[in-house]
């Protein structure tokens, strides 16, 4: 099977089953913190059982954030596609991302003048972002830059995109990049090289995905030691624009 359908189809089975478990689980959850508040009430007074009682509680709550993030990866009914002027968005997702980086990240936009509209779900478009400046971060310990490149690109006939116009987003870092078996791995719903509780395994699946629906392309350049690049093809729209400077990026969660 071509790898893109492949990805495509293994992205929809392992959608509808984490929707599904994480919904029940979902439901299960909520009795398990709902008696564990009504059994904090009862053991007021008694420091050991009221410490117990709390490591309980704060691993139900990672567990009901982790399947909220899984049944956010699972919605695709909840798609809000609007004409959006990227570089509208750019300042308060730069300053959100700032903001999740941490100081010794160096985040920066470079741009083309007169960027073409896309139409994209603005939410899944901030949190497929932010999704790959938190990687970068996590590639970059000791620091470094991330650099977001936005240009406009026309794709001529027998290239691996239907031939147009095209935004594409680069996002690059200074970081430790992949080696080749990584590399080949990466938009595997679930595969992770990070430890236990720091990845899921979704952010570079949930990237795939959106810019599936959108009828774009993903692509990865990585180089040891050097850095990574991550660039998204997003189709040129024709409508005009929204004007959404006036609002906050959204809050995404992001998956890494
Ligand atoms: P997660 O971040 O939860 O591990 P992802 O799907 O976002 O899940 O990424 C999968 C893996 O791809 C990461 O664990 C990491 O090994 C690799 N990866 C992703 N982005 C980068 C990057 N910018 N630099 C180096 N490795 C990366």
């Amino acid at each position: 099977m071509e790898q893109n359908l492949l990805h495509a189809s293994k992205l929809e089975a392992v959608g509808r089953l984490t929707g599904g478990i994480a919904h029940d689980f979902n439901n299960m959850l909520s009795v398990v913190i709902g008696n564990l508040d009504l059994l904090k009430k009862s053991i007021q007074g008694n420091e050991k059982a009221e410490r117990r009682v709390r490591m309980a509680m704060e691993s139900a709550q990672h567990c009901a954030d982790l399947t909220y993030r899984l049944l956010t990866f699972s919605r695709r009914q909840a798609l809000q596609v609007s004409t959006i002027d990227v570089m509208s968005l750019m300042p308060s997702l730069l300053e959100l991302m700032r903001r999740t980086l941490g100081e010794n990240i160096n985040a920066c936009v470079q741009a083309d003048e007169g960027i073409w509209p896309i139409q994209v779900d603005r939410a899944q478009f901030e949190a497929a972002l932010l999704n790959l400046a938190v990687n970068a971060r996590d590639a970059m310990p000791d620091g470094g830059d991330l650099t977001i490149t936005v240009s406009n690109q026309a794709v001529e006939e027998g290239k691996p995109l239907p031939s147009g116009d095209y935004v594409t987003i680069a996002v690059q870092d200074t970081g430790i990049g992949m080696p080749p078996d990584v590399l080949e791995k990466v938009f595997e719903p679930f595969f992770t090289t990070k430890e236990s509780g720091k990845g899921t395994g979704l952010g570079l699946s949930m990237v795939y995905g959106f810019v599936q629906q959108c009828h774009g392309r993903v692509e990865v350049e990585s180089e040891q030691n050097v850095g990574t690049t991550i660039r998204i093809f997003l189709p040129r729209s024709h409508e005009i624009a929204e004007d959404v400077s006036q609002k906050n990026a959204s809050i995404a969660t992001p998956f890494g």
